[in-house]
């Protein structure tokens, strides 16, 4: 059962990969390499035994799309990961967003709609829920207008899927993660952000091994207890083999709807001083973090209903915070003594 991974070489990518070809799936990889890296492959043989294919061309080429779906006839789905994802950047940089993340996924479903592949699994986020009116935050939740070009991408192509669901064969399942960390326990992949990280788990972690002088907390007096922003963490790991149960699920002709919303959370939320907590208690190493101001455009907080995708889905978050920051320290160090 052959099934398209875009952006399989990336941080979730990866780990979906693994968890596809743990359970039989044969997979190809498109991915430009924007932000990750080749060696990833030899990385993912390492713990599966299996190298996937890797195609390196850039989704925004119609043509290079459209040769690669002829190349590949058997194709039974696609999982879409290929797509920018910084907010601050996305800001900056608004049409080569809406570029990247637009013209691809259009490209990708005029393709599936030329060679008769009908599901594909979308990377969706709890961004476009912005701060919901009622937590915790379940599917049927009123989408809010998107604080960032990135979160408008998201919200843009949930729609561009629907609409195009309507007049073709095509299934789609978008899955709105809430926020993922951690890394495989081989701690062969995990996130590897290209120059300073913008997300709070890999600036821990470099800051513990030494790259960052220290943590800037973005604000502690927000309306939590006590006062920094909460969250709902999730390991990627657990987010993985979501996707391999939403795409078989697709395949085997289980949906309710041709098109679906699945929440991917635990369902707790965590502020970040408990992260950071958490950590120090897994590792033993005392991280060095100032207060600062908030940073522009962050919510208070949010957390996952995950009662639709647990009984939907028949899956279900298992690892907990601690598991969480400990495999993302164990790949932090395991990466930094391979380069
Ligand atoms: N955060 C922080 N310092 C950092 C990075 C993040 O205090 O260097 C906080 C941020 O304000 C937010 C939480 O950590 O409350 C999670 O941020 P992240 O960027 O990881 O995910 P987001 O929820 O913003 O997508």
């Amino acid at each position: 059962m052959q099934i398209l991974v875009t952006g399989g070489t990336g941080y979730i990518g990866s780990h979906t990969v693994v968890e596809l070809q743990k359970r039989g799936y044969e997979v190809i990889i498109v991915d430009n390499l924007s932000n990750s890296r080749r060696e990833i492959i030899d990385n993912i043989e390492k713990i599966t035994g299996i190298k996937p294919v890797l195609e390196v061309f850039d989704l925004e080429d119609r043509k290079k799309t459209s040769d690669f779906f002829k190349k590949y006839p058997d194709l039974k789905g696609v999982i879409h990961f290929a797509a920018f994802k910084a907010v601050g950047e996305s800001v900056e940089k608004p049409l080569m967003y809406y570029r990247n993340n637009l013209v691809s996924l259009i490209n990708i479903l005029e393709s599936m709609q030329e060679n008769d592949v009908e599901n594909i699994v979308f990377s969706s986020s709890c961004t476009v829920y912005g701060q919901p009116d009622h937590l915790p935050v379940s599917e049927t939740a009123p989408i809010k207008k998107a604080e960032s070009p990135y979160g408008n991408t998201k919200q843009i192509s949930e729609e561009i899927i629907q609409d195009t669901i309507k007049v073709s064969k095509i299934n789609g399942i978008a899955l709105r993660y809430f926020n993922p960390i951690g890394a495989h326990e081989s701690a062969l992949i995990g996130e590897l952000p290209l120059g300073v990280p913008n997300n709070l788990v890999p600036f821990i972690t470099q800051t513990a091994i030494g790259i960052r002088d220290e943590l800037k907390i973005f604000g502690n007096d927000y309306p939590t207890p006590d006062g920094t922003p909460i969250r709902d963490y999730i390991h990627v790991v657990d987010l993985a083999e979501a996707h391999v149960i939403a795409i078989k699920r697709m395949i085997d002709g289980k949906m309710k709807n041709d098109f679906e919303v699945f929440n991917l959370g635990t369902g707790t939320g965590y502020s970040v001083l408990e992260v950071v907590k958490a950590f120090e208690k897994v590792s033993g190493v005392k991280l060095k973090y100032k207060i600062v101001g908030r940073r522009e455009g962050d919510i208070v907080q949010v957390w996952a209903d995950p009662t639709y995708s647990n009984k939907e889905l028949g899956w279900k978050a298992k690892r907990n915070l601690e598991e969480m920051v400990a495999s993302a320290w164990k790949w932090e160090k395991a990466y930094r003594s391979r380069i």
